[in-house]
This record gives C-alpha cells, structure tokens and sequence, in this order.
C-alpha cells in the first residue's frame, strides 16, 4: 500500500476496508496542510469490530499451531522492514518526528518486537505442579480474549507493536485505536497483516476520537483486556471505565523522569545524554529526561553547556535525513508547551536557551525552539508537571540524599538517568530511584527485550520483553484425580 491508500483512511473491520460517513482531518504539523483524512468510526464500526475479533479468537487464531502463529508475526515483522520508507514516511507526515528517527530507529524497533514476540509464541507454556494428594495438577496459559490497544501519538507504530506483538504471540485477537492525530501506521499495520495471511478479524483498525468512542470502546462487554498508553488523565478515566466489567488493564502513563548528573560524571557524555535526553523526540517522550537535576558544584558550567548545545539544535524538515528536531504534533500541543514557558518565566525559573515557536523558513509548522530552564525548584509547575515538549527544567541538588529526594518529589515514576563514575553510587542512587527504568551514564535506550513500564501514576504492568506476556495471558489450573 502506497502513502495515498494509508491517507485513504478506511476503517480495518474483520480483513476489510470499511468507508464511513463522518471524516477526520489528518495534518502534517510540519506545514499545517491536510494530508487525508481517516473515519471516525460510529459504535456500530466497534460492535462489527469486536464480532469479528472474537470470531477470530475462536476459530481460524486459535486452529493454529503456536508456532504457525509466532511464524506469521516473523514475516509480519519482515514486511514491515521491507516497507519500511513506506511506513517511516507516514509516521514524520502525521506525526512531525524527523525522518531520521522513524526510519533508522522506530520502524524497524516496531519490526523487531514482531519479530521478537513471534520467537515466544511457542514457548509460552504452563507447569506441573507438585501438590498434596494424588492429583495431577498442571497450569494452562491461556489468551485473555479481544485485547483493545489504545494508543498515543508520539510513537505511532512502535507503541502499536508493544501492545499488538506480545497479544498475537499469546493468541489474542486484536482492536487498534490509534490516536486521533496519528492514524495511518495503524492503518498501514493493518494492509500488512492482510498481505501476509493474518486470517481476518484478528487485527483491526477503529480510528476516532478519544473522546467520541474511547469509552464505548472500554466498556464494550465482547472486550476484555484494554492495553492502554496515554495521559494520566486519560489513564484514571480508562481505569474508572473498565472497573465496572473487572477488565484486564495494563497503563502506561506520563512521566516527569529525573536525569541525575553528580560532579564526578563524564561531563561531556552526560551534557550529551541531558540533551538527546530531552529532545529527541521533540521531548514528546513518555520518559523525557524533562527534569535535569545537576550537582551545585559544577551546575554553572554544565547549564551553559547544556544551553549552548540546545542553541545550535535548529528544527528542520522532518523528511529530510538530516533534520534532527521535527514538529510538534498540533497547534493544541505547541500551544501548551508554549503556556509552559510562561509559566517557567513567570514562576521566577530563569530560562538560558530558547522558549519561542520558531519556523523553517517556509513560516509554517508547529515548530518550538529548544528549551533551557535554570534555577527551577521542585515547587514549580514546569518541575511537576509533564510538559510534553522541547522543554528542560534544570533543578540544583548537594549530594546523593538530596539528589533522590529530589529526583522522588513526583507523582510519576517512569524512568531516570544517574551519571557519574562512582559505580557504587550508580548501584545505590539506582535502588533508591522511584522509577520504572533507571539508565546509568546513558539515556533514552530501549530493547524488546527489556521491559518498560511505571511505578506511581506512570502506570502498572510492563511492556515488551517476556513480562509483558503475563499481562496478555490467564493461568488456568486443572486437577486431575488420581486416586483409584
Ligand atoms: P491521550 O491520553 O490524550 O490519548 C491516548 C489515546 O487514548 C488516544 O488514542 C486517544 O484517542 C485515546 N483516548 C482519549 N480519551 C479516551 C477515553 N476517554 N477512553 C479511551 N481512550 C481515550 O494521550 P496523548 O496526548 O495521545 O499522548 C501523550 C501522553 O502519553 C503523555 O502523557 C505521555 O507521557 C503518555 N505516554 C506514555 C508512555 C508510556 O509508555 N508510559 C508512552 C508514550 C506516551
């Protein structure tokens, strides 16, 4: 499928395209233009949705061997590779990110985690358990059922295939809400699971606002897990709708993660860790290094470091390879990050790099300088709250205790970054760190091997490596009488 289909738009139900008659805009942040448009899908769309996925739950997903079925995520994953300019073309168009990230780093990680959860599609087995009694007892794991995988905006198709990958390799069948602003790698996902024999109905693609279907969706009877990555916010109002059903859930939330930098660190890797930390991305990453917490004694230094490298970062063309700052993702979200500056300066933070839209020439585009905050205290609002954008807050702490008392003073506990050269002081500031993932003189790396996830309100259950197939399965034990 070609860019122009993608931007066609339809609705994936049940190994369709279906046309509506409501229509929602897609727009390159980059230049402000429409580039499609998408349905926005009725409670009707859902209802077909999820007949079909259950459909599929039982007969053509669940006749396959596990192996037949991890075989299907591997060519899935390989198509995706094979399509990859395809696919990373779409997601800079509707998301704003740079080329050189959707093409070199986030299209082939989505790839890999099919590929990688297709290799555990026949290893996910039960035990015999040793019990009191002649019994045999053993445990069965199996599907939870019709999985609906809501999704944000900032990572498109790899956020799709942390939940979608682990689902299929446990036997799930699948409904696909992409975000609103971002619907056509969803879509595309879906023309390649056509393509290499995904039997009909196990994935499906709804597209629509949040605020339209998202709660018909979560409280659909024929769901019954809900694989949720977004907004706190939206997280607690997912979480209240799915209680009154007991569904499954998994959430994974924002963040406002710590990048922790002692006077003793390899300041030039850390000043580079802080930024790419920060602003890859756009900063629009759930585990932004958004909080840059630095030892008093070399905080003037490093601040003017840090400033002067945000200064030379220049957002460019998200299509062209070079470009390593793209668009923010709409007006909505450049306007909020922008209200986020005012607030920094008007809270008294003093801000070193930065803090105005900015264009690319062509005087289009949702486009945000690179942005420094220094003197912040934990109190402010630009310290607390998660700004979602290209903007640093750097925050003063004296010694270890008061680093994580620092780097803990959140709700959020998603990720953190510790530098120094002091191994012991990595190990122990790691242990004491509230947070989901602690990297330690780096920043911002991922595996499909590796889990993900939040403590606090970041969220529960964790993404990606063999954790997350617990969240996709349901043990059952069954006892067997041996007495004669
Ligand atoms: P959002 O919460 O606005 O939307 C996320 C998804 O939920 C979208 O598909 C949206 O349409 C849908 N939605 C909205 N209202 C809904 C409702 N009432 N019921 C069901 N679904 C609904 O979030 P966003 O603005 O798209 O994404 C940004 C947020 O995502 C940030 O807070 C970020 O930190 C978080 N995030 C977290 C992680 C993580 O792994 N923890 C990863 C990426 C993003």
């Amino acid at each position: 499928m070609s860019v122009a289909a993608a931007i066609d738009g339809k609705l994936f139900i049940g190994g369709e395209w279906r046309d509506g008659a409501a229509r929602i805009d897609v727009v390159n942040p980059a230049t402000e233009e429409t580039i499609g448009t998408v349905v926005a899908a009725t409670p009707r769309d859902i209802d077909d949705a999820v007949v079909s996925a259950r459909a599929a739950l039982r007969g053509p997903w669940a006749a396959l061997n596990a192996r037949d079925r991890g075989r299907l995520l591997s060519k899935l994953a390989q198509r995706i590779l094979e399509r990859a300019d395809e696919f990373a073309r779409l997601e800079t168009l509707h998301n704003g990110k740079p080329i050189f990230e959707s093409r070199k780093i986030e299209i082939p990680a989505a790839a890999e985690c099919f590929e990688y959860y297709g290799g555990w599609a026949d290893k996910i087995h039960g035990e015999t358990i040793p019990v009191n009694g002649r019994y045999l007892t053993y445990t069965l794991r199996e599907p939870i059922g019709v999985v609906a995988a809501i999704v944000p905006w900032n990572f498109p198709l790899l956020l799709t295939a942390w939940k979608v990958a682990p689902a299929l390799a446990c036997g799930n069948t699948v409904i696909i809400k992409p975000a609103t602003q971002t619907p056509l790698t969803a879509l595309a996902l879906a023309d390649v699971a056509k393509e290499v024999g995904i039997p009909a109905g196990v994935i499906n693609v709804v597209t629509g606002r949040g605020s339209d279907i998202g709660e018909y969706l979560v409280t659909h009877p024929g769901i019954d897990k809900i694989a949720f990555t977004g907004d706190t916010t939206t997280g607690r109002t997912v979480m209240r709708n799915a209680s009154a059903r007991v569904k499954h859930m998994t959430l994974e939330l924002g963040g406002k993660s710590p990048n922790i930098v002692f006077a003793d660190a390899d300041l030039d890797a850390a000043v580079r860790g802080a930024t790419t930390g920060i602003f890859y991305g756009k900063g629009e990453v759930c585990a932004a290094g958004s909080r840059l917490l630095v030892e008093s004694s070399i905080k003037d230094e490093f601040v003017a470091r840090v400033a002067e490298r945000a200064a030379k970062m220049r957002p460019g063309d998200p299509l062209d390879p070079k470009t390593r700052l793209g668009a923010l993702v709409s007006r909505t979200q450049m306007d909020r990050v922008l209200r986020y500056v005012e607030v920094g300066s008007s809270e008294g933070a003093t801000l070193v790099a930065g803090g105005k839209r900015c264009d690319i020439g062509t005087g289009k585009g949702y486009f945000v300088e690179p942005t420094v905050f220094a003197d912040v205290t934990p109190n402010m609002t630009i310290a607390r709250e998660e700004i979602f954008g290209p903007v640093l807050a750097v925050i003063e702490f004296n010694g270890a205790d008061d680093a994580i008392t620092k780097a803990n003073e959140t709700d959020y506990g998603l990720a953190a970054g510790i530098w120094t050269r002091d191994i012991k002081k990595a190990h122990n500031v790691a242990s004491r760190v509230q947070a989901g993932t602690v990297w330690v003189n780096t920043y911002n790396v991922y595996d499909t091997a590796a889990p993900f996830g939040g403590y606090k309100q970041s969220g529960f259950g964790r993404e990606m490596g063999m954790h997350a197939l617990d969240h996709y399965t349901q043990t059952k034990t069954v006892w067997v009488d041996l007495n004669q």
